[in-house]
């Protein structure tokens, strides 16, 4: 089996290395043309030993996940379904928008937490992605960004903003999405910063302590409810970590976040928890929590019995939270013509219903 190189970050690539009887500097080498310049080619990598290069040859690669299909909407944004092995595939949604690129990433095939309103949820758990299966995707996009001739943003590189919020939890599967974000910070790597990088999570209380302590990066919380008996409804996780507790970890995030507010994410379905009395009860609970609102018109999928709320439903909701003070936007819906659309990202997955093995793990 050949070392995929994308598994690793410096750490993980410098201790690699010195087993190999190599130098930390080669490390800083290998990040720069892996990463940097995209190089997959360890022969084109010049300014390394020619022994290095030749023991890389053998022993190593730079292995992105493939490309099944690539679908591109009118309003320029990207959807790529990528295989990663045993007939499972995951999406990752590149939007443009001028002066930035985000990329929408996913961690998991399929997701364990059955969110009502969620595509992914639907199809189940098959497994945790892994460091190059994540980062790879961001690898892989900047490379065909820069292909298709999509104008660079920033350093040379097409995506200069990545959010989490793809296929799974980032936060159940802690590890691996941990050594991903060190890269995308990493100045030899990709070099975002702290706040250019958002982590989207369900609300795994104990994962939220941890990332605050390991990697604060941008802070997304999906809400979608202003109480814990609707929100037990809609997200099920929230029998596990209920409101209290979910809204407590996001002040203690606060702490060491690269930003001054937490982001809640709400998708806004027709007579569910669209209700003015809803936003009046989100602005009562947000009190202690300086944070911003970004609600999310549904976007549905076949089977999912939920529908869109009306816009004039969505604008009179943000405006009781904006009249409180709180900043809210309304998600532009992207892409959706080609599913690409929060929620929408469905892949392939095979569902092997490890379930509760995953959540358990969770905690
Ligand atoms: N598991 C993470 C990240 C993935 S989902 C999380 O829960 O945050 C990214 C965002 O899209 C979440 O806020 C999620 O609740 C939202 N979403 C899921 N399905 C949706 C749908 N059908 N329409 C609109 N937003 C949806």
């Amino acid at each position: 089996m050949l070392v995929n190189l994308l598994d690793f970050d410096a750490g993980s690539l410098t201790a690699w290395l010195a087993q190999e009887g190599e130098e930390p500097f080669r490390a800083r080498q290998l990040l720069r043309w892996i990463h940097q310049v995209g190089e997959a080619d360890f022969e084109r990598m010049t300014d390394i030993s020619k022994g290095l290069r030749a023991m890389l040859m053998e022993e190593a690669c730079v292995a992105a996940p493939k490309l099944l299909r690539e679908e591109v909407s009118g309003d320029g944004t990207c959807k790529w379904l990528l295989d990663v092995g045993a007939g499972n595939a995951v999406e990752t949604v590149f939007i443009p928008e001028t002066g930035r690129g985000t990329l929408c990433i996913s961690t998991q095939v399929g997701c364990a937490l059955e969110c009502a309103f969620c595509a992914t949820g639907r199809q189940g758990f098959n497994r945790n992605l892994g460091v190059a299966e994540i980062v790879g995707q961001l690898w892989w996009a900047n490379r065909r960004l820069a292909q298709s001739g999509v104008a660079p943003a920033q350093d040379g590189r097409a995506v200069t903003n990545v959010v989490l919020m793809g296929m799974g939890e980032p936060l159940a599967n802690f590890d691996n999405v941990v050594s991903a974000l060190h890269l995308m910070l990493d100045d030899l790597a990709y070099g975002l910063s702290r706040r250019r990088v958002t982590v989207s999570t369900c609300g795994i209380v104990p994962a939220i302590d941890r990332l605050r302590e390991a990697c604060p990066v941008a802070l997304a919380v999906s809400l979608h409810a202003p109480d814990d008996a609707l929100r037990d409804q809609l997200v099920p996780i929230n029998r596990k970590y209920p409101l209290a507790d979910l809204l407590a970890a996001c002040r203690r995030y606060l702490e060491r976040a690269p930003r001054d507010f937490i982001t809640f994410e709400y998708v806004m379905l027709d007579g569910v928890n669209d209700a003015d009395a809803d936003a009046r009860e989100l602005v009562r609970l947000m009190r202690e929590v300086p944070c911003k609102f970004n609600l999310i018109p549904f976007n549905p999928f076949p089977g999912s019995g939920l529908r869109r709320s009306p816009p004039e439903r969505i604008r009179q909701f943000a405006h009781i939270l904006m009249d409180a003070g709180i900043i809210t936007t309304t998600r532009k819906t992207r892409g959706d013509e080609i599913d690409a659309a929060c929620g929408q990202l469905a892949g392939q997955v095979k569902d092997r219903s490890r379930r509760h093995i995953h959540v358990a793990r969770a905690a």
